[in-house]
Order: structure tokens, then C-alpha cells, then sequence
């Protein structure tokens, strides 16, 4: 039995106020706040086991390594991957992005290859591409989405030539809520002889991402997106990919061998993993998927989805409030408008009674021109949310219609 409360308990910072009334956080999809478990953990291995991992000898490195190490285990099983050795620390999907991008592109892409987008990509999935395009020449190619924000997948299919060699697609859109049908779109990449990489940044908070029933040869995510700490990412990739990419970044951890004349590169994952990691992190990480799992993804994505579709029909009955797509699949984000209010004076006065979204272009600019405007309100949500905070945004957006 999912309880609410109980849930919320975890989460001191929901108990604060802000400008004297009770917070009601609806920012997840920026980031999530973190259960006690996690920053216990945080605390404790700082306190009582830090050391650097991997080189030392002694105790207190030794123990920091098995953390660091049977986290990279954790993140595997909650993935479905198929060896650890598949598993990079990143510092979130950001990076994971770029990795593939400066590597992958290294190794796979020339002059006139082609990668295909969608008009829904975070701007770290696109930035990523253009930099590659100056360097290497390589083509960028748009999937288009239809008015109620669905990948338009005939349009998708038509992008396709013999130079296609790489699809990125986000598993779930943080502005439209569109639960993109990944595992279809990579087998049309695969039947075209193209590899597919999946942006989980939205989906691995909500439902169960499983790379093998996904079939994509890599997946991104953050850590602070799914209640776990900043500054820790994952980046899977297919083995068979990742042994034959170029390493991204040169330091200590990624060698086998040094000289002056000549470098050989540790083995996978290492070969990636350039500099002393976030190993505090990576074991804050694994404490936080433990929490998820032993909620529940599926007890999580029901109360979620209630909880979206309450807010969905509490916000459509607000006058002049345009919802920005209408998928039938769908995650727990809401972007939207008011006729007549900028998103950031509705932002900023619904912060005034407590109540935190967000507001502008979300990272999705391209999106935005699809979208016609330059910006949008977005609530999202997290496990710890509730139909009253639902309530109280729509509530307090019509305190705030009623000041214009
Ligand atoms: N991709 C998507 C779909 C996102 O929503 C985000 C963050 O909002 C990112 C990528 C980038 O994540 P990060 O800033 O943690 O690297």
C-alpha cells in the first residue's frame, strides 16, 4: 500500500514553509528532493569510510571501492544491463550525452553520416550533435511531432537513408509530459542498420527502464532526477559499442600503462571513467534506487499518473489556460500558459504563495518554436507529491488570473 505520508516523512525539506506557508514543490523534473536514506548516506561514508578508491592499499580504500563498485552493480540490475562493465559513471546526462557524442563520433561517424533528432530533445541532446557536426561533418536530421505533441513516426520512418548511423531520442519529453515509444522507434532504427540511444533523464524517475526490452545500444540518466545526489550521471552502452569507442577524457583511472611514447587504456567500464570519481555519489546513487525500488516503479507511476490526471483536469478547468500536449501516454509534467499572464509573473506570484514551478523554455528551445511561444509554465511531479498541492496550484493560479 502506497503511503503517502509515510513517503513524505522521508523528505525533511517538504516539512519547510517558504514565505510562511508550506512549500509545495513542483519542480521534480529539474530535480528531485532526496530521502533521509541518501544523505544519511551522504554523511556517513564521508564520516566513516571516505578514502579515494580503486589505487589504495588500505582499509578505508578498500571499502570506499566496494561501495563505489557494487553501486555500479545496483545501477545494472535497475537497468537490466547485461555486465557492470556496461555501466559508466558520468556526471549526469549531460555529460553521458557528450561522451557519446565525441566518442561514438570518433570511432562511427564521417563526413555526411547522418544522426536523427526529434523536435523534443533537451538541448543536451542536441548541442551535443551541432559541435559534432563543425568537427566532422555530419548531418542532423528532425523528427517532427503532430499538435497534440506525438512523434510523427511516418515522418520518422521517411528520414532514413543508407547514411543514418545514429537515432537519440528522449524516452519521455520535459515539457510535454509524451511518453515517446522508444522500443518501436529503436527497432526501425536497427532494421535501418542505425544504433539507437534513449535519454532517460525523464523516464528512469517513473517507470522501469529496462535497456534490453528497450533495445537501444545506450541510455543516459541523472542521479539527482531520481532522488539521488548532483553530480553523478550513468551512461549505458552496449559492450560490444563501448570496446570499440575511443576514450573521452585522458587522466589517471583510464590507463592500463603509461610512457611518454606510447598509452595503453584499462578495460571497461574504466577506460571512460577518467579522474577519481564521484564514489560518494555513485554509493548515494544506489541508496537512492533502493528507495525507488522498494516503493515500487509501478506503485509510483499509479499514484503519479492519478496525480496527473487530477492536476491535468483541476488546471484544464482554469479559464484561459492552455495545456501544451495531450499524448495519451503521458509522465508527470504539465507545461502551460495563461491568456494574458507572462510565465515568469505566474511563476514568480505563484512562488509568493509557496508553490515552485518552473517557467521559460524548459531547455527546449526548437520545442518552443514548434510550440509557437517562448516560454511555458511547467509543473512536475514527483513520488512525494499530492492531489492538495495539485489542488493548491490550480488555486493559486486563479489568485493569480485574478490579479490581471
Ligand atoms: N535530458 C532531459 C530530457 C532532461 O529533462 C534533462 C534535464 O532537465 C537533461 C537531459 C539534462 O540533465 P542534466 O542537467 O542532469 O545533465
Amino acid at each position: 500500500m502506497y503511503d503517502i505520508d509515510t513517503v513524505r516523512g522521508d523528505f525533511p525539506i517538504l516539512s519547510r514553509e517558504v514565505y510562511g506557508r508550506p512549500l509545495v514543490y513542483l519542480d521534480n523534473a529539474a530535480t528531485t528532493q532526496k530521502p533521509r536514506p541518501v544523505v544519511e548516506a551522504i554523511e556517513r561514508e564521508y564520516y566513516s569510510v571516505n578514502a579515494n578508491v580503486h589505487r589504495g592499499v588500505h582499509y578505508l580504500s578498500q571499502q570506499a571501492t566496494e561501495l563505489h563498485e557494487a553501486a555500479r552493480e545496483r545501477v545494472r540490475a535497475f537497468i537490466g544491463a547485461r555486465s557492470a562493465a556496461e555501466v559508466i559513471f558520468t556526471r549526469g546526462t549531460t555529460e553521458s550525452l557528450n561522451l557519446v557524442a565525441a566518442s561514438f563520433g570518433e570511432a562511427f561517424l564521417h563526413e555526411g553520416d547522418e544522426i536523427i533528432l526529434t523536435v523534443m530533445e533537451h538541448h543536451s541532446d542536441i548541442v551535443p550533435w551541432q559541435l559534432l557536426r563543425e568537427r566532422r561533418g555530419v548531418r542532423l536530421r528532425v523528427v517532427p511531432m503532430t499538435d497534440d505533441g506525438t512523434l510523427d513516426l511516418d515522418a520518422y520512418e521517411r528520414l532514413f537513408t543508407p547514411r543514418t548511423r545514429l537515432v537519440c531520442c528522449t524516452h519521455v519529453s520535459n515539457v510535454l509530459g509524451t511518453v515517446n515509444p522508444v522500443r518501436r522507434m529503436a527497432g526501425m532504427a536497427h532494421a535501418h542498420g542505425a544504433r539507437f540511444l534513449v535519454d532517460a533523464a525523464q523516464s528512469a524517475p517513473h517507470q522501469r527502464v529496462d535497456v534490453e526490452r528497450l533495445g537501444c545500444d545506450f541510455l543516459t540518466f541523472s542521479g539527482h532526477k531520481v532522488y539521488g545526489p548532483t553530480g553523478i550521471g550513468v551512461l549505458y552502452g552496449r559492450e560490444e559499442l563501448l570496446d570499440r569507442m575511443p576514450p573521452y577524457q585522458g587522466g589517471g583511472e583510464m590507463i592500463a600503462r603509461v610512457t611518454f611514447e606510447h598509452t595503453t587504456y584499462e578495460r571497461l567500464p574504466y577506460k571512460f571513467e577518467a579522474g577519481t570519481p564521484d564514489y560518494v555519489g555513485s554509493h548515494a546513487l544506489a541508496v537512492a534506487l533502493d528507495y525507488v525500488e522498494a516503493l515500487g516503479l509501478d506503485a509510483i507511476a499509479a499514484h503519479e499518473a492519478a496525480l496527473t490526471r487530477h492536476a491535468l483536469e483541476r488546471l484544464r478547468a482554469v479559464p484561459g489556460l492552455r495545456v501544451y500536449g495531450s499524448a495519451p501516454e503521458r509522465g508527470p509534467v504539465i507545461a502551460f500558459n495563461v491568456e494574458g499572464i507572462h510565465p515568469l509573473d505566474l511563476g514568480t506570484l505563484l512562488d509568493r504563495l509557496g508553490i515552485a514551478i518552473r517557467t521559460g523554455h524548459h531547455c527546449a528551445q526548437p520545442l518552443m518554436g514548434r510550440c509557437g511561444v517562448e516560454g511555458m509554465a511547467r509543473a512536475s511531479f514527483a513520488l512525494y507529491n499530492t492531489e492538495a498541492e495539485a489542488d493548491a496550484l490550480a488555486e493559486g493560479i486563479e489568485r493569480v488570473r485574478r490579479m490581471f
